[in-house]
């Protein structure tokens, strides 16, 4: 029996790990769940699954979630504030926590989790964008385990399983990448956030969506993989594949390639992670080759996605680059969501602030919690200059 501690309960990766543990209520249970404001769809979560503890990040939410609670007569215990999210991630009674928390808001809590020796099962891209090293070394020191949710991931986990010497065997690691709802667009002026959020094979959180259509999520992806494999930049390509039924690819050096198929469900790479190295059922339903037809793949537009070149630059200059890329796209992507950015310039404001950001290679979470907070500041003071510009420009 697991005992699962799942943060970002209320998300979409929540949503679908919670759908893969109800089917199996003889292997896992839940020990925690965890939520940033969503305090209604936390007491809904409590009262199905009955997990020990509650934790709400925005403490002033904790009054209103410990009073659904009592009303609802569910027993589990309130927590709030993001201190709390690192203590249900540490916890002694649970051996695995889900990092699906969006953002690097999830850092803390996953370096919590590696460092008390969980399996991790890792969501959260971002944190490994942001401190791959330090998350790295925390699991290693922790002696648990790092398993990748990110489906592009897990195809690749998937497809090494046989490899020894990974190092001496593969060739290179090829990410796929549906190219996102503006894959063939040419003018990125005018795009809403409705359109950028419609992604065309799979549904999730907002932010995610907007990064599948900047391709920054490709971009992140790639560094996400670089720390997950041990692979240089230059070992790791991108190639699109409309269709999302490939996740990923390994190429060996006797010219084979291991790929890894399946319908975009995400409960397939969690129930992997979740029952590794066995198999559970997921949920999802099985490929039906005849219908799929045909499958296609093209070469990136590194000019039109400009995020996923700039998320390449930073991988090869550290982790310090990769941090500032990150938050500095946290923030962007917040403003386009906001009404306060162009989608067009999304990239621009990356770049930016990788230009006027100049940080160490961080040797502590401290450090990169600094180098992030810098990034935001130095990206949000980029966006109110450009949309004061604006102002003056369409102004009388
Ligand atoms: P989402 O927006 O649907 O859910 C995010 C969850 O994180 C919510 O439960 C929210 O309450 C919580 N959260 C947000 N800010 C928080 C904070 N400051 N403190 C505590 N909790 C906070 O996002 P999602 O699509 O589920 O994505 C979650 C993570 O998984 C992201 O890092 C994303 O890149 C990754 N991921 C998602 C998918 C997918 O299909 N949705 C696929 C691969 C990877
Ligand atoms: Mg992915």
């Amino acid at each position: 029996m697991r005992s699962i501690t799942l943060l970002g309960a209320t998300g979409s990766i929540g949503a679908s790990t919670l759908d893969v543990i109800a089917r199996h209520p003889d292997r896992f249970s839940l020990f925690a769940v965890a939520a940033w404001r969503s305090d209604e769809a936390l007491v809904r979560l409590c009262a199905r699954f009955r997990p020990r503890f509650a934790v709400i990040a925005d403490a002033a939410r904790l009054p209103s979630l410990r009073d659904a609670l009592r009303a609802a007569a569910v027993p589990t215990t309130a927590l709030g504030g993001a201190a709390a999210l690192a203590e249900v991630a540490c916890a002694p009674e649970c051996d695995t926590v889900v990092a699906a928390i969006v953002g690097a808001a999830g850092l803390v809590p996953t370096i919590s989790a590696a460092r008390a020796g969980k399996r991790v099962l890792l969501a959260n891209k971002e944190s490994v964008v942001c401190a791959g090293r330090l998350l790295t070394e925390a699991v290693r020191a922790g002696g648990g385990e790092l398993l990748p949710v990110d489906s592009e991931h897990s195809a690749i986990h998937q497809c090494l399983a046989g490899a020894r010497e990974t190092d001496r065997d593969v060739r290179k690691l090829i990410l796929t990448a549906s190219g996102g709802p503006f894959r063939t667009r040419s003018d990125f002026a005018g795009i809403t956030p409705e359109q950028a959020c419609a992604h065309p094979n799979w549904v999730m959180g907002r932010k995610i969506s907007v990064d599948s259509a900047t391709l920054m999520n490709k971009g992140l992806e790639v560094i996400e993989a670089s720390w997950l494999f041990g692979f240089p930049a230059g070992r790791i390509e991108v190639v699109v594949h409309p269709q999302s039924v490939i996740h990923s690819m390994v190429e060996f050096v006797d010219g084979s390639v291991v790929a890894q198929l399946g319908t975009p469900d995400m409960r397939t790479p969690i129930a992997y992670a979740l029952s590794y190295p066995g198999r559970i059922d997921s949920g999802s339903a099985a490929l039906d080759f005849p219908r799929l037809g045909a499958l296609s793949f093209e070469a990136p537009d590194l000019r039109r996605f400009r995020c996923l070149a700039l998320a390449f630059e930073a991988l090869a200059g550290g982790t310090a680059r990769t941090a500032t890329l990150n938050a500095a796209n946290e923030i962007a992507v917040e403003a386009f969501l906001g009404g306060r950015l162009p989608f067009a310039d999304i990239a621009a404001v990356i770049e930016e602030t990788l230009n006027v950001v100049d940080a160490n290679e961080p040797s502590s979470i401290d450090e990169v919690l600094a180098i992030d907070a810098r990034a935001r500041r130095g990206a949000a003071r980029l966006i109110e200059r450009r949309s004061s510009a604006s102002l003056t420009v369409s102004g009388p």
